[in-house]
């Protein structure tokens, strides 16, 4: 099979990461997290003490050094040389990274180093903006989505996992909170290119949903 490049797209919580990365894992592809990028910013913003201005956004952004490292098939992510792979999972970094991904600068910033990651193919890349800005040549474009409740479901087990207690209701805010402000920012919204093939994976498996996105590869 040649090597394509892959990009899904798709609300908060509609499980693109854990099935980009498993996609990933299937096809001998590297996995690209772009939020990923975007919360290492706004930890970094979190960690300056200072107002989450978009001057002081920006100021960051300029200055930060992002990786996405893989070490022992698991993606780690750096900021400046530090391993903020858990720390930007936080409810703080979530609190404020659709702030910082709304900034024109920030986005430049990211969308360079994202396309120079995919340049050698074999990518499965996932985000808001893929097919439609970062990789709109992608040979195949997937919008992932689920209902509402079932997309805050899936974030309450992982925060409970992850050791955080939160409810339901603020959960589902904060997601639609984010996804409001993901779709309505001016700087490349979230959005559903026409070509990309539309997933709802509400009542899928996981299992489910990765054959369905293998089946467009071939
Ligand atoms: O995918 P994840 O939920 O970790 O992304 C965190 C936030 O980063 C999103 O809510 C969105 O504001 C921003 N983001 C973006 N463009 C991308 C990926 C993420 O604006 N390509």
């Amino acid at each position: 099979m040649k090597k394509s490049v892959l990009a899904i797209d798709g609300p908060a919580g509609a499980g693109k990461s854990t099935v980009a990365r498993l996609v990933a894992e299937k096809l001998g592809y590297v996995y690209i997290d772009t939020g990923a990028m975007y919360r290492a910013v706004a930890w970094k913003v979190l960690r300056t003490g200072q107002p989450a201005t978009d001057e002081n956004i920006v100021k960051v952004a300029q200055d930060i050094d992002v990786r996405l490292e893989y070490r022992n098939g698991s993606l780690r992510v750096e900021a400046d040389g530090v391993d903020v792979t858990d720390r930007i999972r936080t409810p703080e970094v979530t609190g404020i990274v659709s702030q910082v991904a709304r900034l024109q600068p920030v986005r430049e910033k990211m969308v360079l180093l994202q396309r120079k990651m995919a340049e050698n193919g074999a990518v499965v890349m996932d985000g808001r903006d893929i097919a439609s800005k970062v990789l709109p040549d992608a040979d195949v474009k997937v919008f992932l989505t689920a209902s509402i409740e079932e997309r805050a479901t899936r974030r309450w087990r992982e925060m409970k996992e992850k050791g955080y207690e939160v409810s339901m209701e603020e959960l589902k805010k904060e997601i639609a909170a984010r996804d409001k402000m993901d779709t309505e920012r001016e700087v490349s919204p979230l959005v559903r290119v026409p070509e990309a093939v539309l997933l709802d994976t509400t009542g899928q498996t996981i299992d489910e949903v990765v054959a369905s996105v293998l089946a467009l590869c071939r």
